[in-house]
């Protein structure tokens, strides 16, 4: 059994940004992250994919994320050695790959049990993500289906659909861009629940992240703009551009070869794309009691557990602080739960 005041779970963007707030308060941590590499969820992200910001909105704290070399915003492979050059800049300790199988009380504190062993830590942060737990949701007929099925978690690059009938299923960002790049090379249909809502051309993450802080901080009433509409990132405006950025609303059953339509008719498709979103990735936490019926934690306006008051939650969406999912968002939120479990410690920063 090894020991260590703070056992932060999980490797990616979020944990990085708490590690550093720990590391300048002189708090002592280990970081087990289940991944190969350094990078998080963007080392699985599709080929094609991009930040919606620029760089220097997408920074970690203490070091701006360098410019993009390639022609708009940064690429996935960027984010990616953005990472691996950050948490080595900082000689974090990082265990990987280590995967934390579940965390028990033990004492005050907990008892972290992984498949390289067990930590004793008085505090816990939770910072697992969402891309490991892809949500696929419930249609009739799903398992009679023959054809090919992935999750956008699992989805690299086109080429594979090459010719193919595919439905791309979601009415997000991952739909819609995934559609945009299989319409290029197969017969592909998106498919939402509702007709998506699409942001103006000029509105990209650093316009959405600006208006919904200054509406946070009371500075702004409510914004014409989502992040709950689709940003057009130019694979999207091309796809508009062509003619093919329309959907079809959603099937209500699958057969061995297709699906069928609220209005009874078929369709013959080989593959369906479910870009259908993720969960938490919370399982790690079961054996503490702590999840809801919702799939979440209870936790506080930063993310500090109501039921195991030393355990925080971060990245996980605006439930564990605003807009942690992002770099950006993460980053400041991880500065409040580094903020929170200083004071729980007694220590100043
Ligand atoms: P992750 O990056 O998922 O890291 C969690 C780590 O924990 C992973 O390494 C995982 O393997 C590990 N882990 C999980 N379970 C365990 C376990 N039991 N034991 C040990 N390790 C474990 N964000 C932006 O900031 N800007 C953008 O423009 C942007 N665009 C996006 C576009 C799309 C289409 C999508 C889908 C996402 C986008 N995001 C963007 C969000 C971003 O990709 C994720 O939200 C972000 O990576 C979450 O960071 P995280 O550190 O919380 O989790």
């Amino acid at each position: 059994m090894q020991t260590e005041k703070i056992v932060i779970i999980g490797g990616g963007q979020a944990a990085l940004s708490v590690a550093w707030y720990l590391m300048r308060a002189g708090l002592p941590f280990v970081i087990l992250d289940d991944n190969e590499m350094p990078g998080g969820a963007w080392l699985h992200g599709w080929e094609s994919l991009r930040l919606f910001s620029p760089a220097s909105y997408s920074s970690l704290p203490g070091w701006l994320m360098p410019p993009s070399v390639s022609e708009g915003f940064p690429t996935r492979n960027e984010v990616v050695t953005y990472l691996t050059a950050y948490e080595k800049r900082y000689g974090f300790n990082i265990q990987r790959p280590v995967k934390v199988r579940t965390v028990e009380r033990a004492g005050d504190g907990f008892r972290v049990v992984t498949d390289k062993g067990e930590w004793q830590s008085e505090a816990v942060i939770s910072a697992t993500g969402t891309w490991s737990n892809p949500y696929i949701p419930d249609i009739p007929g799903r398992d009679l289906f023959e054809g090919e099925q992935v999750h956008s978690a699992d989805y690299n690059r086109p080429d594979r659909f090459m010719g193919k009938t595919v439905l791309v299923v979601g009415g997000g960002n991952s739909g819609a861009q995934i559609h945009a790049e299989l319409s290029e090379v197969c017969n592909s249909t998106w498919v939402t629940q509702t007709p998506p809502g699409f942001l103006p051309d000029d509105v990209d993450g650093r316009v959405l992240f600006e208006r919904a802080t200054a509406i946070a901080q009371g500075k702004s009433e409510a914004s014409a703009y989502s992040f709950a509409n689709i940003v057009m990132v130019p694979p999207v405006r091309a796809a508009r551009d062509r003619g093919v950025l329309h959907s079809r609303p959603s099937f209500k059953a699958m057969t061995r070869t297709g699906v069928i339509w609220a209005d009874g008719t078929e369709t013959q498709v080989d593959a369906v794309v479910w870009c259908t979103g993720f969960r938490p990735a919370l399982a790690h936490l079961a054996n503490l009691g702590v999840i809801e019926k919702d799939g979440k934690v209870a936790v506080d306006a930063i993310g500090r557990s109501l039921k195991a008051p030393r355990l925080w939650l971060l990245g996980y969406g605006d439930w564990t602080g605003f807009a942690s999912a992002t770099l950006i968002g993460g980053a400041r939120a991880a500065r409040d739960t580094a903020r929170s479990i200083q004071a729980e410690f007694g220590e100043r920063v």
